[in-house]
């Protein structure tokens, strides 16, 4: 829109911004995160409540995990409450990196209090006394408001010691990343948490069970704990009423790129693709990445799929591209960021990326092979066999993703092989 490029608009502060592309951007459907509902009274029930029972909710809401992957939130609290320990850790993981992901920080921008809020109850539900909120390091300009937050949470009593004048003690301390992707991946967040290099930790052992300094961790998403304040609040049937089948409740979307109205949206999950663009003025839309660099490239024939778990699953990002984008220089880009942000530990990850990259440069310049499409199969299959961890599982899909939805765009690049041309000599010279 044309008030978030004017000068002034460009003036400002980072935070300033942020907050004013969110009083401009957002548009939400209904009373729940991004609302401008009084925060406080899903912790106030909580302190009310059995852990057990607070963890029940959570479950009987089918609140799922809103980093990407949806793991049941109810389970991963149950497992680490379930887990013998003296003590236990949540981690909030605001390390947001997925290219076309922002809406975490509106929410840490906006809802500071309500993320307290949820960690807080994660805390009460699983019996954790220590809270780490993993901010991203761009994010270092929201590092005093974060603070001033916490701060005020702790005179309020609603930190510290004896919470709600109850026998319970938790407390949160903020950590700032250092501008790698790799530390949003839970086990290297939880290694750059424990003062090491942020690289991946093999699983299992899951960070519920073994996580921060071998302790049982809970690490949700900010959007996660938020939500999870929400339905304590207003109870599970509120939250799994909306959405759609076994993706319940509302999510929210980052949208960017080639729409008139870019910015976060909440919407209930089960809205296709069509729909979210008609709101931020895609129409003209001929592919979306859903999920960011990690997510499905999908073309305009499957403009009605589902946003949801069991069909386009996305931790949030939703990048448009009009018919005038070279799909492949957009694939080569993603490749690009795979293999500088990799973090080297394994081999199919370290070295294959960087093959897939160079082999998408020959699509770009008209000198691939039809061997290069099996080629880049074949690799994109070892490398997902292969790797640790969600970078590597995930690294290939802009490739395989487009080799399957956009399959002329490769066709019309290769050069025909030499056995094609033989064959062509063959059958002209007799
Ligand atoms: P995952 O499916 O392996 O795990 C998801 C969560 O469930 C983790 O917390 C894991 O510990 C837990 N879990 C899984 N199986 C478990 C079990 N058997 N017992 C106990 N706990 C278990 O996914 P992942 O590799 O952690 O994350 C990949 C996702 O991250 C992808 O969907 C990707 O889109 C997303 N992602 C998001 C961003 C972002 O900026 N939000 C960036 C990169 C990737
Ligand atoms: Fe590191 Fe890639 Fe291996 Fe993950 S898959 S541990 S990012 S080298």
């Amino acid at each position: 829109p044309e008030e978030l490029i004017a000068q002034d608009f460009l003036d400002l502060t980072p935070h300033e911004r942020a907050t004013r592309q969110v009083e401009n951007n957002i548009r939400h459907a209904g009373a729940s995160l991004l609302s401008p509902v009084p925060d406080g009274a899903g912790l106030a029930k909580a302190l009310d409540m059995d852990p057990v029972r607070i963890i029940a909710e959570i479950e009987a809401s089918g609140l799922r995990g809103c980093g990407g992957a949806g793991f049941g939130t109810g389970r991963k609290w149950r497992f680490a409450a379930e887990t013998e320990a003296e003590r236990r850790i949540i981690i909030c993981n605001a390390d947001e990196g997925e290219p076309g992901t922002f809406k975490d920080r509106v929410l840490l921008t906006e809802r500071p209090h309500l993320l307290a809020e949820g960690m807080t109850i994660a805390a009460r539900a699983v019996g954790a006394s220590e809270g780490i909120l993993y901010l991203r390091g761009e994010y270092v300009y929201l590092r005093d408001l974060i603070e001033e937050v916490l701060q005020d949470r702790r005179d309020r009593g609603l930190l510290g010691q004896g919470i709600g004048g109850q026998d319970f003690d938790f407390d949160i301390r903020l950590q700032l990343g250092a501008g790698a992707y790799i530390c949003g991946e839970e086990g290297a967040l939880i290694s750059s948490c424990e003062g090491l290099p942020g690289e991946p930790k093999t699983r299992p052992p899951f960070p519920v069970t073994q996580g921060y300094l071998g302790l049982p961790t809970v690490v949700n998403n900010v959007e996660t704990f938020c939500h999870a304040a929400r339905i304590l609040d207003q109870g599970a049937q509120w939250f799994s009423d909306m959405g759609h089948a076994g993706s319940h409740g509302t999510k929210l979307f980052s949208v960017s790129g080639d729409c008139l109205r870019p910015g976060v949206y909440e919407l209930s999950y089960g809205l296709s693709v069509r729909e979210l663009l008609a709101m931020a003025g895609g129409e003209d839309a001929a592919a979306v990445a859903v999920g960011g660099a990690s997510g499905t490239m999908i073309a305009r024939d499957q403009f009605d799929r589902c946003l949801s778990f069991d069909d386009l699953a996305t931790g949030g990002s939703v990048v448009v591209f009009n018919g005038s984008r070279n799909i492949l220089e957009i694939v080569e880009y993603y490749m690009s960021f795979f293999v500088h942000e990799s973090c080297g530990f394994c081999t199919p990850c370290r070295v294959g990326n960087v093959f897939l990259h160079k082999a998408i440069g020959k699509f770009r310049k008209g000198l691939a092979n039809p061997e290069d499409i099996e080629y880049l199969k074949d690799l994109s299959g070892t490398i997902i066999e292969t790797s640790r961890c969600g970078l590597g599982t995930t690294s290939p899909k802009p490739i395989l993703t487009t080799l399957e939805n956009f399959p002329l765009v490769y066709a019309a690049t290769v050069k025909p092989s030499k056995d094609r041309i033989r064959a062509s000599f063959d059958i002209q010279s007799a």
